[in-house]
C-alpha cells in the first residue's frame, strides 16, 4: 500500500487540502504502507515562495510524517514535479513511439477559433475533431498532446462506487506544455506509476477528468491504481464548496489561533468519515485503527467551525487531564505564545497555576489572551459592571461597598492562604451577611476581575494571592463609596 499527498504549493492550505493529506496518511499507517509527499509545482504562475515549507510545516504540526518526499528523500526522487521534467519527457516519447501522442504547434488564437466555431454550431467542443493532420516532430517549445481513444469506459471509485462515461468526455488533452512542464493530468499519472502509488486519494473535482486518465493508463500499459474521490467540504450554509470567504481559515491560521493539532486532525478526519459509532473524539492512533475507505461519505460534508472549536475544547481538557498541566502549558508557549502581553514578566509556575484553574473554559489557547488579563494586571475599575449586574441592582453602592470591605476584613484573618481555607471563609461570609451566593460572590468576583468570567472564587483568589485579593476588594469598595 502506497498512498500520497500531492499538494500544489500555492501558499494557502485550505482545510480540504489538509483532509486530503489525512486520509492517505491514515490508510498508509493502518496497512503498514508508505505515505508519500509529492510537491506539484509545475504551474510556475501559481508558485509562491515559502509555500512548500508551509506544507511541510503543517504536516509536521499535525503529526502526518511522510515516508518519502522532500527532506526525507526516497527511491523515486526527486519529489518536486518541477525537477522531474526529464522523466515526463521520456514518458511523452513513449507515447509518441506508440502513436498515442503528437506535437501540436497550433496557437491559442486558432484554438479559440475552433471553440467559437463549435459554439456557433451549438456542438460540444472537442479538440480531437481538429487534430492537425501532419504534426511536426516534437521538440521543446511545442506542446505535446495525447491522442485520445474515445470509447465507453467503466471504472470503480472506492467512494463513489461503479461509474461510467461515454466517449464524448474524452479528448486530446495536453500532456506537456510549451514551457516543457507537464500538465497535472499527465504528471500525476507518470508520478503515481513511478512512485508505485496504489491508492490515489484526492478531491472529487478530478472525477470528471477520470475518463481521460483511464485512457492514459491504458495507452501507457499501466494498471489503474485504486481511485478514491473525496467529496467536497461544503460551506456552513447553502450548497456550495467551502471557500476562503466562508470564514474558514487556513490550517496555519487555526494553529495561530490556538487550535491544537489533535483537534484539527480529529475534526477533519471525521468531516466526511465516521466509523458508524457515536464516538467523536479520536486520537491519531484510534483514527489509524478505525479508518476505512468504505466509511467515507460520498456526499459533501458540511464545515462547522463551532464543532471544531468544541472539539478543541475537548482536546484542551483531555491533554490537561491525561498528561497534566505541564503538557498543556507547553502548548501555550509555542510560537509567539498565547498569553496576554502583561503576562510576560510572570514566571512559568504562576502561569501554570492560572492555566490549571481556567483551562476547562478554553475553546482555543488564544482565549487565554482575553480571559486571563486580570491575573497579570490590575483591572480597570468599572462600577457599572457592579451596579448594573442583575444580582446586584437591588443594592445601594454603600451596601455593595460594605460587602466588599467585610469580605476583605474576613479574608485578612486567613493565615494559611489556600483554596480550602478560602472556601471556608466564603461560606462563613454567606452566613454572616445573610446574602445569597449569587449576590455576594458576584460582587466579589467582579471586584477582583472586572471580567465577564472568572473561575471559582476560592481558586481565583488563591492564585491571585492575599495582597492582590485584598487590595482589589478595597479598591472597588472605595470606588463604590466615593461614587
Ligand atoms: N496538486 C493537486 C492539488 O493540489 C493534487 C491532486 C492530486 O492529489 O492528485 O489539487
Amino acid at each position: 500500500m502506497k498512498t500520497r499527498f500531492a499538494p500544489s504549493p500555492t501558499g494557502y492550505i485550505h482545510i480540504g487540502n489538509v483532509r486530503s493529506a489525512i486520509y492517505p496518511y491514515l490508510l498508509a499507517r493502518q496497512q503498514d504502507g508508505t505515505f508519500i509527499l509529492r510537491i506539484e509545482d509545475t504551474d510556475q504562475a501559481r508558485f509562491v515562495e515559502g509555500a512548500t515549507e508551509l506544507i511541510e510545516d503543517t504536516l509536521k504540526w499535525l503529526g502526518l510524517e511522510w515516508d518519502e518526499g522532500p527532506v526525507v528523500g526516497g527511491p523515486a526522487e526527486p519529489y518536486f514535479q518541477s525537477q522531474r521534467a526529464d522523466i515526463y519527457r521520456a514518458w511523452g516519447e513513449k507515447l509518441i513511439a506508440k502513436g498515442r501522442a503528437y506535437a501540436d504547434p497550433t496557437d491559442s488564437e486558432t484554438i479559440q477559433k475552433y471553440r467559437d466555431e463549435c459554439n456557433a454550431k451549438k456542438i460540444p467542443y472537442l479538440y480531437r475533431n481538429f487534430r492537425p493532420e501532419n504534426p511536426p516532430e516534437w521538440k521543446p517549445g511545442i506542446p505535446l498532446r495525447f491522442k485520445a481513444d474515445p470509447k465507453p469506459r467503466k471504472w470503480h471509485d472506492e467512494v463513489m462506487g461503479d461509474l461510467e462515461a461515454g466517449p464524448e468526455v474524452q479528448d486530446d488533452i495536453i500532456l506537456i506544455k510549451a514551457d516543457g512542464m507537464p500538465t497535472y493530468n499527465f504528471a500525476h499519472i507518470v508520478d503515481d506509476a513511478e512512485m508505485g502509488v496504489t491508492h490515489v486519494m484526492r478531491g472529487v473535482e478530478y472525477l470528471s477528468s477520470t475518463p481521460n486518465y483511464l485512457a492514459l493508463y491504458e495507452a501507457l500499459d499501466l494498471e489503474v491504481p485504486k481511485l478514491v474521490s473525496l467529496p467536497h467540504i461544503l460551506a456552513p450554509t447553502g450548497n456550495k464548496k467551502l471557500g476562503k470567504r466562508d470564514g474558514a481559515k487556513s490550517a496555519t491560521e487555526y494553529r495561530a489561533d490556538g487550535v491544537l493539532p489533535e483537534a484539527m486532525l480529529n475534526y477533519l478526519a471525521c468531516l466526511g468519515w465516521n466509523d458508524g459509532t457515536e464516538q467523536e473524539i479520536y486520537t491519531k492512533d484510534e483514527l489509524i485503527k478505525n479508518f476505512s475507505l468504505d466509511k467515507i461519505q460520498n456526499s459533501g460534508a458540511r464545515y462547522d467551525e463551532t464543532k471544531l472549536l468544541w472539539m478543541n475544547g475537548q482536546w484542551i481538557r483531555r491533554i490537561a487531564d491525561e498528561r497534566g498541566i505541564d503538557a498543556l502549558y507547553a502548548r501555550t508557549i509555542t510560537g509567539d505564545g498565547f498569553w496576554p502581553e502583561s503576562a510576560a514578566p510572570y514566571d512559568d509556575e504562576y502561569k501554570k497555576k492560572v492555566l490549571a484553574i481556567i483551562y476547562d473554559r478554553l475553546k482555543t489557547l488564544a482565549d487565554l489572551r482575553d480571559m486571563t488579563t486580570y491575573f497579570f494586571e490590575n483591572p480597570t475599575v468599572d462600577l457599572e459592571m457592579i451596579t448594573g449586574n442583575k444580582f446586584l441592582k437591588k443594592f445601594s453602592e454603600d451596601e455593595l461597598s460594605d460587602m466588599l470591605m467585610l469580605t476583605s476584613r474576613k479574608l485578612e484573618t486567613i493565615q494559611d492562604w489556600n483554596a480550602d481555607n478560602l472556601q471556608a471563609a466564603l461560606n462563613e461570609l454567606l452566613e454572616e451577611t445573610g446574602k445569597k451566593p449569587a449576590e455576594l460572590f458576584s460582587v466579589i468576583r467582579i471586584a477582583l476581575s472586572f471580567a465577564p468570567f472568572s473561575p471559582a472564587l476560592h481558586l481565583t483568589m488563591n492564585v491571585l494571592g492575599k495582597n492582590l485579593t485584598l487590595s482589589r476588594l478595597q479598591t472597588a469598595a472605595t470606588a463604590l463609596e466615593n461614587d
